[in-house]
C-alpha cells in the first residue's frame, strides 16, 4: 500500500451532506428535493469556504504579525480555472463531497459542471499568475494576489458556418459566483486626470475625478501546507451612484452616466497577445488595480497606524511585477510617499526600488508597452513629472557609469513623446527575469541588452512552471494514482522531483503496460467528453495529435496545419495509399485576438480543412482535424491527459516560455518541437532521445533573416522547391477550402509566399520528415509508452513550486511563514 499523506478532513461523509444540505436551506433556501445540481454547487463552494476560513484567518493574522516578508504579485491577468475541486482537494474533502452529493441524490460530475469557469486572462501570462498564487500558498509564503475582477473576461469563442470565429461577450458573473467575498468596508479611491499645482512649496495633485475601488476576495488554499492566502481582485464601483438633481429633471440616462463610465474601468478584459493597443481605458484600468493594491498593503501591514514608517515597507511585501501592465506602479508609489506620507525623494526612491521587480515576458520590442506622453499626462500629471524626474537621475546615473550618450539615450525611460514601460520597469525594480533559459539570455543579449550591460546584477532567471496539483492530480486522476502506486506515496505532489523514482519502472513492462492502459482510458474519457461538449465523433483508436494555445502567427498553427494538408494532397493524389497511412487525429484549440486578421483567417482555415478532410471518404478514419472552440482551462484538463502528440512548434526565439509544454509533458504526451523557450529545458531533462526535435535554432533564425528572408521574399524558393510544400499551398489557393473560392485565404497564401515573417515555410520540410519518424515510433507502442513515461519521470523540475522556490532564492530574498 502506498503511503498517503493528501490532505484529510476528519469531517465524514454525512456531516459534510449535513453541511451541504444546510447552506441549501439558509443560504438558497431550497429543500434538496427543489435543488438542482447548480444549487447543489453553489452550497457546496460555500460549504468548503467555511473549512477554509480559520486557515484563511490564521494566515493573515500570522502574515501581518510575523516577520516574514510578503509577497504581492500583480497582474492584470489570473487565469484561475474553476475552482470547486481544487478548493475540495486542499480542504482534504474530495472523498466525502463524492459520497455526499450521492447521498443527496446528485452526480458529482453535474455539481462540479455547474461551475462556469472564470476567463480573467487570455493565455499563458494569466495561467502563470494562477499557478504562481497555487504555489506560494502550497508553500505556505504570505501572499497576495491583486488584480481586476472584469465584469467580462475574454471573450466566448464561437465558429460560424463558414468556419470564421464570433467573439461573444462573456458574462460571468451572471451566474452565481459563491467563491469571491465583495468587501466594500475595504474600499480604495483612485483618482485621475485635473492638474498638479504648487502649495508651500510641495507639488499637490489636484485630480478631476475618482472611482471606487472595491476588493473582492478569493480564497486562495495550499496543498497541505494548512496556509490560505488571498487573491484581491479590484472592482470599480462610482462615487456618485446618480446626480439627484439631473435625476430630478428625469433626465434618466444622464443621471446614471457617471456611475457607467465610473465602471467602465473594470469592466472588459482586452483580448490581445502580446501586440499593445493604445487604450487610454488600458492604462486606467492598469492604473486602477495598482494604485489601490499599494494603498491596500500599506493599510494591511501597517494597521491603525497614521504615520507608519515606510522605509520598512520593502521588509513587509515585495511586489512583483507580471509583464508591464502594472509598471505604473513604480511612479505611483513615489507619489504616494513623497505626497501622502511625505518623504524625501531619495528615501522614497530606495523604498520602491527595493519594492519591485519585474517578470519580462517577450522578446519581441514592439510587444513591449508604451505609452504617449500625453495621455499619461492627461490621466496622471503627477506621474508624468515623475517618470520625467526618474528620467533625470536615471541619464545622470548611465553618465557617471561612463555609458556613451547614443546609447543612454536608446535607454530612455522618458523620450519626451512616450514613457517605456519596460525601461522604467528595469531601472526601478531590484531584479528582473525571464521566463526560461533561452528567453532570460536573450534578454540580456538582444531585448534589454543596453541594461544588462549597465545593471548586469539586476538580470536573473526563473522557468515558469505548472501546478502539480490542477494540472496532474485534478486533470489526470488515472495517471495520479499510477505515480503513487508506481513510487510507493503521494508526496510527490508537494515534491514534484520525485518523479524521478519512475524512471526505473520505464524498464519494467507491466509498469509501461499500465502506463499505456491510463493513456488509452484517458482517450476514451476525452472522446466521451468532446462528444458530449461539442458532438465530436473522435476515435480514441488513433493517435491523439494536440496544438493548443493562442493563436499567434509566432506559434505557428500554419506550419500545422500545412502540414495536415500536405498528407491530404499526398493521399488524394496516390502518392501514399491511405492504407500505410497512420490513423491520426488532429485537435486544435485556439483564439485569435479579435482583430487580428492573419490569425483569424488560419482559423478559418484549419475549421474549413476539418470540414473537408473530414467528410473525405478516400481519408476517413485515416486524417481527422477538430478544432474545440472556447480553449479555456477546463478544455485544457480534459484534452492533455489524453494527448499523444503535443505541438510545440513555434519559431525558434519567439516563445518566452511556453507552459503548455510542461504540462503536455507531465502528462505522458510526447512533444514535437523546436528549440525555444522552454522546450529547449524539457528536452534536456527528458534526454534528447525522448523528444521529436526539428527546425531552426534560433541563431539560424537570426542569420536567415540577415539575408533577407522576410524583406527580399525568400520564402517563395521554398515554395518552389518543395514539391509537397508546393502542393499544400496551391490546394489553399485553389479553393479546395472554400467550397472553389479563390480568393478567401489569398492574403494568407500571399503572406506567405512574399513574407512569412515566422520562417513556416522555411522549417516545413524539417517538420515533415520529423513527423514520418513520429509515425515508425508511434508503430512501436512499447517503446512510445517508455517514452511518455521518461518524459513524466523527467518533468518534475517544472512544478511552479520549484518556480516560486528560484523566486524566493533569488528575488524575494523571503520564505514560509513559521
Ligand atoms: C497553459 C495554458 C495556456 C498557455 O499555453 P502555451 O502553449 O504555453 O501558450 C493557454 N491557455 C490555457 C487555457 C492554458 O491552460
Amino acid at each position: 500500500m502506498a503511503e498517503i499523506t493528501a490532505p484529510q478532513s476528519p469531517v465524514t461523509a454525512e456531516q459534510f451532506a449535513d453541511e451541504i444540505r444546510e447552506q441549501l436551506k439558509y443560504t438558497q433556501g431550497v429543500t434538496v428535493e427543489q435543488a438542482k445540481p447548480a444549487d447543489v454547487y453553489v452550497a457546496t463552494a460555500t460549504a468548503v469556504r467555511r473549512h477554509l476560513m480559520d486557515s484563511w484567518m490564521k494566515t493573515q493574522t500570522d502574515m501581518v504579525n510575523g516577520n516574514t516578508k510578503a509577497v504581492g504579485y500583480l497582474s492584470a491577468e489570473f487565469l484561475m480555472g474553476k475552482q470547486l475541486e481544487n478548493a475540495l482537494l486542499n480542504a482534504g474533502l474530495t472523498d466525502q463531497f463524492d459520497k455526499a452529493v450521492k447521498a443527496l441524490g446528485f452526480d458529482a460530475q453535474e455539481v462540479i459542471d455547474a461551475e462556469y469557469e472564470p476567463g480573467l486572462g487570455n493565455g499563458g501570462l494569466g495561467r502563470l499568475a494562477a499557478c504562481f498564487i497555487d504555489s506560494l500558498a502550497s508553500l505556505g509564503v504570505p501572499a497576495f494576489g491583486y488584480g481586476i475582477q472584469y465584469k467580462y473576461g475574454i471573450f466566448k469563442q464561437e465558429f460560424d458556418e463558414n468556419g470564421k470565429q464570433v467573439e461573444t461577450p462573456d458574462y460571468w458573473l451572471a451566474n452565481e459566483e459563491p467563491w469571491g467575498h465583495i468587501d466594500y468596508n475595504r474600499d480604495q479611491k483612485v483618482s485621475f486626470g485635473g492638474e498638479v499645482v504648487e502649495e508651500n512649496g510641495k507639488k499637490v495633485w489636484k485630480p478631476a475625478w475618482s472611482v471606487r475601488a472595491v476588493p473582492v476576495d478569493y480564497m486562495v488554499p495550499g496543498y497541505a501546507s494548512g496556509r490560505v492566502n488571498t487573491l484581491r481582485l479590484w472592482t470599480a464601483k462610482s462615487y456618485d451612484e446618480f446626480d439627484l438633481l439631473t435625476f430630478n429633471k428625469s433626465e434618466y440616462l444622464d443621471a446614471v452616466k457617471p456611475q457607467v463610465e465610473a465602471e467602465n474601468i473594470s469592466k472588459i478584459l482586452y483580448p490581445e497577445d502580446s501586440t499593445p493597443q493604445g487604450k487610454a481605458l488600458r492604462l486606467e484600468q492598469q492604473y486602477f488595480f495598482v494604485s489601490a493594491s499599494i494603498h491596500d498593503a500599506i493599510r494591511v501591514f501597517y494597521p491603525g497606524q497614521d504615520k507608519p514608517d515606510l522605509t520598512t515597507f520593502p521588509n513587509k511585501i515585495n511586489f512583483q511585477l507580471n509583464d508591464t501592465h502594472p509598471v505604473i506602479g513604480i511612479p505611483e508609489l513615489m507619489r504616494v510617499l513623497m505626497d501622502e506620507y511625505d518623504y524625501d525623494w531619495d528615501t522614497a526612491w530606495d523604498i520602491t526600488r527595493h519594492t519591485f521587480n519585474y517578470t519580462c515576458h517577450t522578446l519581441l520590442p514592439e510587444a513591449l508597452e508604451v505609452w504617449p506622453s500625453k495621455l499619461i499626462g492627461e490621466l496622471l500629471p503627477r506621474h508624468l513629472e515623475i517618470i520625467e524626474k526618474i528620467q533625470d537621475q536615471f541619464a545622470a546615473e548611465l553618465k557617471a557609469k561612463g555609458i556613451a550618450d547614443g546609447t543612454a539615450k536608446d535607454m530612455a525611460i522618458y523620450t519626451g513623446d512616450a514613457v517605456r514601460m519596460a525601461y522604467l520597469a528595469t531601472y526601478g525594480g531590484s531584479h528582473v527575469n525571464g521566463v526560461a533559459e533561452l528567453h532570460s539570455q536573450l534578454l540580456k543579449d538582444v531585448t534589454l541588452k543596453n541594461f544588462s550591460d549597465a545593471y548586469p546584477d539586476k538580470f536573473t532567471n526563473v522557468t515558469n512552471g505548472v501546478t502539480p496539483r490542477r494540472f496532474i492530480k485534478l486533470a489526470n486522476p488515472r495517471l495520479s494514482d499510477l505515480i503513487t502506486e508506481g513510487l510507493g506515496t503521494d508526496k510527490w505532489l508537494s515534491d514534484l522531483e520525485l518523479l524521478k523514482g519512475l524512471i526505473p519502472l520505464a524498464d519494467d513492462d507491466e509498469f509501461v503496460k499500465k502506463f499505456a492502459a491510463v493513456k488509452q482510458a484517458n482517450k476514451v474519457d476525452f472522446s466521451n467528453f468532446a462528444k458530449r461538449k461539442y458532438g465530436f465523433d473522435i476515435d480514441p483508436n488513433t493517435m491523439i495529435n494536440t496544438m493548443v494555445k493562442r493563436l499567434h502567427e509566432y506559434k505557428r498553427q500554419a506550419l500545422k496545419i500545412l502540414s495536415v494538408i500536405a498528407d491530404y494532397a499526398d493521399i488524394k493524389s496516390g502518392k501514399v495509399s491511405a492504407d500505410d497511412v497512420m490513423p491520426r487525429t488532429i485537435v486544435f484549440g485556439a483564439k485569435a485576438a479579435p482583430g487580428y486578421y492573419l490569425a483569424k483567417q488560419t482559423i478559418q482555415l484549419i475549421n474549413n480543412v476539418a470540414r473537408v478532410v473530414n467528410n473525405d471518404p478516400d481519408v476517413k478514419g485515416k486524417l481527422n482535424v477538430y478544432f474545440p472552440w472556447n480553449y479555456n482551462i477546463e478544455l485544457a484538463q480534459n484534452l492533455i491527459p489524453a494527448t499523444d502528440l503535443d505541438e510545440q512548434i513555434s519559431q525558434a526565439g519567439k516563445e518566452a516560455s511556453g507552459t503548455g509544454n510542461m504540462k503536455f509533458a507531465l502528462n505522458g504526451a510526447l512533444t514535437v518541437g523546436t528549440l525555444d523557450g522552454a522546450n529547449v529545458e524539457i528536452r534536456e531533462r527528458v534526454g534528447a532521445e525522448n523528444f521529436f526535435l526539428f527546425g531552426m535554432t534560433e541563431p539560424e533564425v537570426s542569420a536567415l533573416y540577415a539575408k533577407g528572408y522576410d524583406t527580399k521574399g525568400l520564402s517563395r524558393e521554398y515554395y518552389e522547391k518543395d514539391p509537397q510544400l508546393k502542393a499544400a499551398i496551391d490546394m489553399v489557393a485553389d479553393g479546395t477550402f472554400s467550397d472553389g473560392d479563390k480568393d478567401t485565404y489569398k492574403d494568407l497564401v500571399n503572406d506567405w509566399l512574399t513574407k512569412d515573417y515566422f520562417m513556416t515555410l522555411a522549417d516545413f520540410r524539417a517538420y515533415m520528415d520529423i513527423q514520418a519518424q513520429i509515425e515508425e515510433t508511434y508503430r512501436d507502442p512499447m517503446k512510445w509508452s517508455r517514452m511518455a513515461v521518461l518524459n513524466v519521470a523527467n518533468s518534475g523540475y517544472f512544478s511552479s513550486d520549484r518556480s516560486i522556490e528560484d523566486y524566493l532564492e533569488r528575488i524575494w530574498h523571503t520564505g514560509p511563514l513559521a
